[in-house]
């Protein structure tokens, strides 16, 4: 069956090089290139970038990413079992395919870049592995070398849809917490579309997102430890008055020095009021 870049089906794919799949690993495939292609586009031009994929696995979205013009695609994978299905994509994109065997959660991002992308465009496109993906976003947020704005240029990652609205939520909202604070102080991030469980192979038990996150240009001045202290200490008791919850780091005189309210809850500060509450710590 013809497909949309030519290669074999992923299914035959799948099926050739006997890549079960592993729960341990995450491992749920997409297999729509149509759908991997809608992925891809979501990060915007591909034409010039260095993309950094987690996870390719049998290669649905690596391959979309190569069919819409990445210069390269620098993909770590931990599963050595995928790496002959992911040689063959390579030698279909000569030059542009690069497979890195190793853990996502171990790998220098910042050392990748100034190894590999000759000092152009940075974009993470990832179809992430569940029980990783937000401690890779964590570390994407809070790069080692300390830089703003980041390597990455954009982050376009698929994630449980749970998981999704913490990244997006902002005060108000019950999904509102650590996770949505960070991202809300350093970056502008949105929900782009849903992945029904059908999509994949084999289905997970729940809907997956797709978030697509740019650094702001200029997040408030904050130290990053200080405003970690105010949230897990805020978000640890989320239905307590902040002077209760906050009192291992100042509670009530901290508050007034912040000037906000001893009374409110955690869920009902804005980003800039965190960031204000840790300037005060
Ligand atoms: N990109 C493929 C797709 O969309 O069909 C596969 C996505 S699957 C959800 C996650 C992939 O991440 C799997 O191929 C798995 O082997 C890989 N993986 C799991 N943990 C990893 C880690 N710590 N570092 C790198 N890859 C990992």
């Amino acid at each position: 069956m013809a497909t949309l870049d030519g290669l074999p089906p992923l299914r035959d794919v799948i099926q050739r090089h006997g890549l079960d799949a592993k729960k341990a690993l995450g491992q749920n495939f997409l297999l729509d290139l149509n759908l991997t292609q809608k992925i891809a586009r979501s990060a915007g031009s591909l034409e010039g970038v260095t993309v950094f994929e987690v996870g390719p696995g049998p290669g649905g979205l690596t391959r979309a990413i190569l069919s819409l013009g990445a210069k390269k695609v620098i993909a770590v994978e931990r599963d050595s079992r995928c790496l002959p299905a992911l040689a063959e994509i390579g030698e279909y994109y000569p030059g542009r395919l690069e497979v890195i065997e190793g853990d996502a959660l171990k790998t220098d991002f910042v050392a990748l870049t100034a190894e590999k992308a000759d000092g152009g465009p940075v974009k993470i496109i990832a179809n992430l592995p569940y029980n990783v993906g937000t401690q890779l976003l964590i570390n994407w947020l809070l790069p080692a070398d300390g830089k703003w704005p980041p390597f990455w240029e954009s982050l376009t990652l698929m994630f449980q849809k749970e998981v999704g609205l913490r990244i997006v939520a902002d005060q108000d909202d019950d999904h509102y917490g650590r996770l949505g604070v960070l991202a809300g102080w350093c970056t502008d991030a949105h929900m782009v579309f849903d992945v029904p469980p059908q999509a994949f192979t084999p289905p997970p038990k729940v809907t997956s997102t797709v978030v697509h996150l740019m650094p702001r240009t200029n997040p408030l001045p904050c130290e990053v430890s200080k405003l970690e202290r105010i949230t897990h200490a805020a978000f640890g008791q989320r239905r307590k008055m902040l002077r209760q919850s906050l009192k291992p780091v100042g509670g009530e005189a901290l508050l007034n020095k912040a000037g906000i309210d001893p009374q409110r809850r955690a869920e009902t500060l804005s980003v800039e009021e965190f960031v204000t509450l840790a300037n005060c710590l």
